[in-house]
């Protein structure tokens, strides 16, 4: 893997000529093209990580999701997909040959996307929008700080996924109360997480996201690595079906200036340790 990231997979933007809601990226974790769905359009987020992209500074308010306006977003992407004509527009027009394919639908955007209380409806919406023969393998991903995932409607929604080729990509950042504080920033215990993430992961088989980073220029210590990866196989001796560690750090701009991506050496050392653990790993430096 190259530590030289190519521009196309820094170009993360959420925003897309006029749409509110839909955006594509390229992206080497979903080895192609993923349509995201941003469902936080009011950025607001049970968690403040240190290593956001999101842009908070200025807030705009409360925004209401228009489901119509979405589905229309969707529709209209997936038809400039399908059409080809992406692939001609900068910066998708540098996308390498073998990436030019839609992996997924994914629920990330500016904030929790399980938080939306229509959460179930929009996974239907994008569900039916994949109900055509030339979209069959296309995943519907929900990419999730996992804090909700004990809420009803949520679990109501992760079983309809289930069944519509859904992937649930779970965050975990940290081995330690403290680190997850230091890194994550909310009210919401770290146990309440690493709950969350054995009863999905017992229930269908789950990724887990991994960012690690240098805070103010120190990468995570020892002690937390240790601790991280004994979480790791706490949860897999658990029953918590793991297909997948992605190990990662920041290709963005992050929402405190003393975070700074950790280097290609120390992830691989990390994602050493999970493999040992019998679990699969992937590494992507400097990418998302
Ligand atoms: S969970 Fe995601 S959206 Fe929320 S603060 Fe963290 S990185 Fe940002």
């Amino acid at each position: 893997m190259s530590s030289k990231p190519l521009n196309i997979f820094t170009q993360h933007s959420r925003h897309w000529r006029d749409n509110r809601y839909v955006y594509p990226v390229v992206s080497r974790r979903s080895k192609g093209l993923s349509i995201g769905i941003n469902l936080n359009p009011d950025k607001v987020c049970n968690f403040d990580c240190i290593y956001c992209c999101v842009d908070r500074r200025s807030m705009p308010g409360r925004v209401e999701v228009n489901l119509d306006d979405l589905r229309g977003e969707l529709e209209s992407m997936l038809a400039t997909v399908a059409g080809g004509s992406l692939w001609k527009e900068p910066p998708f027009d540098q996308t390498p040959e073998e990436l030019r394919r839609l992996n997924d639908i994914a629920f990330s955007g500016d904030g929790e996307p399980t938080s939306y209380q229509k959460f179930e409806e929009v996974c239907q919406l994008a569900a039916r929008s994949l109900e055509q023969p030339a979209l069959k393998g296309v995943k519907l991903v929900v990419i999730t700080n996992a804090t909700l995932l004990h809420q009803a409607r949520v679990q109501s929604a992760l079983i309809f996924l289930d069944a519509h080729n859904g992937e649930l990509w779970a965050k975990l950042d940290a081995g330690t109360e403290s680190y997850y504080q230091l890194v994550e920033r909310t009210a919401v215990p770290f146990q309440r997480v690493l709950d969350n993430i054995l009863a999905a992961g017992r229930l269908r088989p789950i990724v887990i996201q991994s960012l690690f980073m240098n805070i103010h220029g120190q990468p995570p210590p020892p002690p937390e690595v240790e601790a991280y990866l004994a979480r790791l196989s706490h949860l897999h001796s658990q029953g918590c079906r793991i297909k997948l560690v992605q190990i990662y750090t920041t290709a963005r701009n992050t929402t405190e200036a003393y975070v700074t991506p950790l280097g290609l050496s120390q992830l691989q050392q990390i994602a050493a340790g999970v493999k040992q653990l019998g679990l699969a790993v992937d590494t992507y430096a400097g990418v998302a």
